[in-house]
């Protein structure tokens, strides 16, 4: 099974290094030649509007939008903005690859300096994590939340789809990566 990280900006070589302490086989994707060979893809953190710039300059989007509506996706921070139904604070012109109902707002806890470190809850499974400069999920729609820091949701699942607002990579995080892996068997 080979799984795709899409390789245009952002920490993609860290999801690369977590999948492959999976067992998973990876390729770095930046065509879309490269989509068709995946059968999965992560979209990594990084900056959606540099993600969003560079898809659209290799005319990814229509072959984005298309692997999202049948294989599964999981994205991360900007990642997770990137399939975001609707987002607060997106450039002007800014595109989505979209599927994900929900709401999030970019940069919802500030810049930089207030970028943290906490434990998020998958049910009973704790997992250390990373926020950097990262979005807020405003509204859930038909999405079931599957992670949660306190009372808020920070990891969300609609179909095949998956989305936290964290970078799960950077701590030693498997947990979402699991999940994305045994959804492709
Ligand atoms: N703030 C970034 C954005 O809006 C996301 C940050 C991240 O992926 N770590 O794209």
């Amino acid at each position: 099974m080979l799984v795709g990280v899409l390789a245009l900006q952002g920490d993609w070589r860290e999801h690369k290094v977590t999948l492959e302490s999976l067992g998973a086989e990876v390729l770095p994707v930046k065509t879309k030649e490269d989509l068709e060979r995946v059968s999965g893809l992560v979209i990594p953190g990084g900056e959606s509007t540099t993600i969003s710039n560079l898809a659209k300059s290799f005319g990814l989007f229509p072959h984005l939008r298309e692997f999202a509506r049948s294989k599964p996706v999981l994205g991360t921070c900007a990642g997770l903005i990137m399939l975001s139904n609707e987002v607060e604070g997106a450039a002007p012109g800014q595109e989505f690859v979209g599927g994900l109902d929900v709401k999030v707002s970019r940069n919802a806890y500030g810049g930089q300096t207030h970028s943290f470190e906490a434990e998020v809850s998958f049910g009973a499974e704790k997992e250390r994590v990373a926020f950097i400069r990262a979005p807020r999920i405003l509204a859930v729609g038909s999405a079931e939340v599957i992670a949660k820091l306190g009372d808020e949701p920070v990891a969300v699942r609609q179909g095949k789809l998956l989305g936290a607002t964290f970078h799960p990579e950077i701590t030693g995080g498997t947990l979402l990566h699991k999940l994305f892996l045994e959804s492709i068997h």
